[in-house]
């Protein structure tokens, strides 16, 4: 059925092909006005963006990295800072923080939902307190593989402990818990547009979204040299980081097919795999009112043998999947510092041996998801 057909892990050709003519025209009229930086698309899209979400202000910048570096930056985290991250999840959440100069305390994970885990959250919080050295600031949340975080636990423990919270959704967006739309929890979020993201352009990009009004203005400060009045008035130091105005044209068409219709298929995809998948390996699991915008479709294995094993037959089959992510934070060579140690994370250090991702995005059919399956279903 498949002989011969290449299965692409994410199809980006496939969604430009169906959106050629919209963003052929829209990238002609940035081209033909030449307003290439902070041109009128960018205004418009950071509007579209805030009204989406359902939060006053958005503001676009270079990529998801410098999206968190800006907060940060906003929120004066540095030496002898304290931040909480969540341990299995992209390297950018970690380094932002080191970059600062704060210093990141990894937390573990749930096994279910692949998110932070609010118990062990407070109980580093506590220990933090106790050992009083360095200084609790924030709390960085990951909505990992397009599932939001559990904010109603994790809002309340930044309450209580006074903390700052910052989601970071380069994956989240497009998720929901309620009627609550991801980029929306904490004191800020922020979102990332690279091409394989649920809502990516064709090159980096990023954005910060809150209600804080201060925040909001110190952030377009920052991301324009520190700039007061103008970019040749300096108030503070800051960076270059913002988002072409191409992009913003381009994300414009693409943010119109994501709430048209991406959205639901790629749930209808993620429901096609579990549906086929859920008897013989352990599917992902969406709490009840949460809703997922399917970054990664990923399921765990008995043991790191059993996933290399199916790896090696489905690539023999032409199916690629990815490990995501093979080392958790603590491990990373760049935090030896840190002073963590293998065996220290349980949860997360097991779930790096067996998660496996599979093919996923919305133009994905009910034929490839059947072939895929069938495939695993025979081999493991
Ligand atoms: C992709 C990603 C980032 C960084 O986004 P970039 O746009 O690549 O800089 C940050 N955090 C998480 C969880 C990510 O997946």
């Amino acid at each position: 059925m498949n002989k011969g057909k290449h299965i692409e892990f994410r199809d980006l050709n496939k969604q430009y092909l169906m959106l050629r003519e919209p963003i052929q025209e829209s990238i002609s009229r940035v081209m033909e006005r030449g307003d290439f930086i902070m041109g009128e698309e960018v205004l418009k899209l950071e509007y579209q963006l805030s009204e989406y979400v359902g939060v006053k202000n958005c503001i676009t910048c270079a990529n998801g990295t410098d999206a968190l570096n800006l907060i940060l930056m906003a929120w004066g985290i540095t030496k002898g800072d304290l931040v909480f991250i969540p341990n299995f999840t992209f390297f950018a959440t970690a380094e932002v923080v080191a970059l600062q100069g704060a210093t990141p305390v990894m937390i573990d994970i749930d096994q279910d939902t692949f998110n932070m885990d609010p118990i062990k959250l407070e109980n580093a919080i506590q220990r933090s307190i106790q050992v009083n050295q360095l200084k609790p600031k924030a709390i960085i949340t990951v909505d990992l593989f397009g599932l939001p975080a559990n904010y109603r636990a994790i809002e309340a423990i930044a309450k209580k402990y006074g903390l700052y919270l910052l989601e970071d959704g380069a994956q989240g967006f497009g998720g929901k818990i309620g009627e609550r739309k991801a980029c929306s929890f904490g004191d800020a979020a922020t979102t990332s547009f690279f091409p394989a993201k649920p809502l990516g352009c064709y090159g980096d990009g990023g954005a910060i979204f809150t209600n804080d009004d201060h925040l909001m203005e110190m952030i377009k400060s920052l991301r324009v040299h520190g700039k007061g009045k103008d970019k040749y008035d300096n108030v503070k130091i800051g960076l270059n980081s913002r988002l072409d105005t191409l992009q913003a044209a381009i994300l414009i068409e693409k943010l119109k097919a994501f709430q048209d219709y991406e959205l639901e298929a790629v749930n209808q995809v993620a429901k096609w795999y579990s549906e086929r998948l859920q008897h013989s390996v352990k599917v992902p699991s969406i709490p009840q009112e949460y809703y997922s915008s399917w970054a990664q479709y990923s399921i765990q294995l008995e043991s790191k043998e059993q996933r290399a094993h199916l790896i090696a037959a489905l690539s023999q089959e032409g199916i690629p999947t990815q490990i995501y992510y093979p080392k958790p934070m603590h491990m990373q060579t760049a935090f030896k510092n840190l002073g963590y140690k293998q065996g220290d994370f349980e949860i997360t250090e097991k779930v790096c041996e067996v998660i496996l991702s599979l093919p996923m995005h919305p133009y994905l059919n009910e034929e490839t998801v059947d072939f895929i399956s069938q495939k695993i279903n025979l081999i493991k």
